[in-house]
């Protein structure tokens, strides 16, 4: 049925000094084969934990995984065996960062980094290899790239060098890809390049495509459906249209009202007035009551749960008939 993914009553915390932040509270989703799914918060939502959690990549103290599961056609990533770990986590669901120039060895010429995936995971000579690696850096474009196998990070431009990274990623024919922030250090005409490209490999491959972003903007022309993350939890969820067109949640909404500042780079967000909460200290009730200006009594009482208030339309508002109709 095209069900790559399920990730199901996630918790996730970090243990520091000052005490136990609370990163992930609860968070459950679905991605199908050829879908492409958004999580979009501010920073602290949990939105990059998340998609660490399903990568592996923050099993180990100070941060620890409580409560979930994070099922890979029908099997637990968080309890299989380290082996059958490996072959999935990497070859199956594969990952793209924001930084490419950290993520990238800046030792070794690009082209032998991404033959060296084929080596190691399909067993090819060295000669296969860097063909195959020459055609994955023509088909992400990269302009001269029988010359430029050879390069090394440093030689090549921002947009290049993600250029590079979705290659990497892509090399090994994943069924599940993740893009954390993949084009925020990158120029606007840049950036709708390479979430074009994500679009165009999305589609040929029929990947389950999951872009994390703070930016609204970036993602609308892409993503089929979205989930709006606050404080740990999931506080929305809708096809991108529904919820451009009528939001149920009021941060969303807030979000929504904040596009036109999208020029203003890094402000995007600042039609919401106040900051999100520490997570050691989440509010009572529901989270976002300090900054809403739809709340009531019974938000810093009672914690709404994802609810459906229409169909097909999940919000975790004790209001969102209101904030539908306002
Ligand atoms: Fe605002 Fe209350 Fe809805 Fe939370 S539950 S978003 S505080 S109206
Ligand atoms: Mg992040």
């Amino acid at each position: 049925d095209g069900l790559l993914l399920e990730v199901d009553d996630l918790f996730v915390e970090f243990h520091t000094d000052d005490g136990v932040a609370k990163a992930i509270n609860g968070v459950s989703f679905d991605l199908y084969q050829g879908e492409t799914l958004a999580i979009l918060g501010e920073s602290g939502s949990g939105k990059s934990v998340t998609a660490q959690a399903v990568m592996g990549i923050l099993d180990m103290p100070p941060a620890r995984i409580t409560g979930g599961q994070v099922r890979y056609c029908g099997q637990d990533l968080l309890t299989m065996p380290d082996e059958q770990r490996r072959k999935t986590r990497g070859p199956e669901i594969s990952m793209v960062f924001q930084d490419a120039l950290s993520s990238l060895n800046p030792v070794f010429p690009v082209g032998w980094q991404i033959a060296e995936m084929f080596r190691q995971h399909r067993g090819m000579n060295k000669s296969d290899a860097f063909e195959r690696a020459i055609k994955l850096m023509q088909r992400v474009q990269i302009p001269a790239a029988k010359e430029r196998v050879k390069a090394y990070p440093h030689q090549f431009s921002g947009g290049m060098r993600q250029r590079i990274m979705i290659a990497m990623a892509i090399a090994l024919d994943p069924a599940v890809l993740i893009a954390d922030e993949p084009t925020t250090a990158l120029d606007v005409t840049v950036q709708a390049q390479i979430m074009g490209l994500l679009q165009e490999l999305q589609e040929e491959r029929q990947m389950g495509l999951i872009l994390i972003t703070h930016d609204l903007g970036v993602v609308a022309d892409v993503a089929d459906k979205i989930a709006v993350m606050y404080a740990g939890r999931i506080v929305e969820r809708a096809d991108v249209y529904d919820l451009y067109r009528q939001p149920a949640h009021p941060y969303t909404k807030g979000l929504l009202e904040s596009i036109p500042r999208l020029d203003l780079k890094g402000q995007n967000l600042a039609a919401i007035g106040g900051l999100p909460p520490n997570l050691m200290r989440i509010p009572p009730g529901c989270a976002f009551n300090p900054r809403c200006r739809y709340a009531q009594p019974l938000c810093t009482q009672d914690r709404p749960e994802l609810r459906e208030v229409l169909p097909s339309r999940e919000a975790a508002c004790h209001f969102s008939e209101e904030v539908l109709n306002g």
